[in-house]
């Protein structure tokens, strides 16, 4: 049978609220065949309470790995890790079925060579704050920083899926939000320059990118990221797309599976991508929604 899949799934082993067999047992009540349960990895330079704790890695695989086999014929369980960049520890994975590559921090320039990091999705007006001081009020020249840290999830091999493509317009929705109070202008040609050119060189390294539910389901946005002006150049570049929830919550367990596939299809794709035991294969959107 060919149900939806969603492949990124937090437990309360990072800033998730449920074990890794209650967001098992919600995939299943919400209809999926295939759920990848993961956690947000260990960053150790930057003060967090979202990312897993270090010490815990072994602990979050064996809750896992221990629904996996309960649940095994009714849903497919994949351990997964969303590593992002300021991991540090690149080479350190181990145990995991497949790695989504994230950016959670805009670099905050400092001097010459010298940052510093805040996170671009924890609220408004920290963003706000860093582009007003630190960017001198230059939003096109933050969101240039931005994009170009996907080099380094483009270049690393590990990275199989990019998390939130432009996470960055976490408070904005170009049609929606009132224009004044736009933090970034996805509109200006050095934005998209910016963002087009990271999804090219993300796209050469075969990476796929996931259409994520996750802030409607929490009541930030009404629209999933990515913006479907980025999806069409996607589909465009020859890009590949896979479905996921970013669930937090076992009730947002398939939240929105069926309009992002719709929103998939108006965008031109025909197949989202998926994590089998033989390693990630295209399914026919339009059987997925039959
Ligand atoms: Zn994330
Ligand atoms: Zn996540």
């Amino acid at each position: 049978m060919i149900g939806f899949q969603n492949l990124h799934a937090h437990t309360h082993f990072d800033d998730g609220i449920a074990s890794a067999e209650e967001m098992v047992k919600a995939s299943i009540e919400a209809g999926l065949t295939s759920v990848g349960i993961c956690c947000h990895s260990p960053i150790l330079t930057q003060k967090n309470n979202w990312c897993i704790p270090i010490k815990e890695v072994p602990a979050f695989q064996q809750e896992v790995y221990a629904a996996r086999e309960k649940y095994r014929g009714i849903i497919d369980v994949f351990c997964g890790v969303e590593l992002d960049i300021m991991s540090g520890m690149w080479a350190d994975i181990k145990g995991f079925d497949y790695v989504i590559g994230a950016i959670h921090y805009l670099p905050l320039p400092m001097g010459e060579n010298e940052f510093l990091y805040g996170e671009v999705d924890l609220n408004r007006n920290d963003l706000e704050g860093y582009i007003a001081r630190i960017y001198n009020g230059d939003r096109d020249a933050a969101a240039e920083y931005y994009y170009s840290q996907y080099e380094l999830v483009a270049n690393n091999k590990d990275v199989d899926i990019v998390a939130h493509f432009d996470l960055l317009t976490k408070f904005d929705e170009y049609e929606i939000t009132p224009p004044e109070l736009l933090i970034f202008d996805e509109k200006s040609p050095r934005y998209q320059e910016a963002a087009l050119e990271a999804m090219k060189l993300l796209v050469r390294r075969d990476k796929i990118f996931e259409i994520n539910t996750g802030a409607v389901s929490r009541g930030y946005r009404e629209t999933f990221y990515p913006s479907e002006t980025l999806l069409k150049a996607l589909r465009r570049m020859g890009g590949r797309i896979t479905l996921s929830t970013d669930a937090h919550n076992p009730a947002h367990a398939g939240f929105g599976l069926p309009a992002a596939a719709q929103l998939a299809l108006s965008c031109g794709f025909k197949e989202v991508w998926v994590l089998s035991a033989a390693g990630f294969r295209p399914v026919s959107i339009k059987k997925l929604l039959d």
